[in-house]
């Protein structure tokens, strides 16, 4: 089971992997979160979102080091 955000919260701002950004996903994006969460089906629950979302800032992190 997982509570990863499901095609129904399209049109709504997500936590995206591909980008390590927070912003509307796009099917890139939502493909990169599905392929990450197949990746993990170890992972329950909260204990997949916060590994989903420290990946995400883990990203982000190397957004802001490549862009300065
Ligand atoms: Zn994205």
């Amino acid at each position: 089971m997982t509570t990863a955000p499901a095609p129904t919260t399209l049109g709504t701002p997500t936590m995206c992997l591909l980008h390590g950004d927070y912003h509307v996903m796009g099917q890139d994006c939502w493909a990169t979160t599905l392929d990450w969460q197949f990746a993990h089906t170890d992972l329950e629950g909260p204990e997949a979102r916060d590994a989903y979302l420290c990946e995400v800032e883990r990203k982000m992190l190397d957004n802001l080091v490549r862009n300065r």
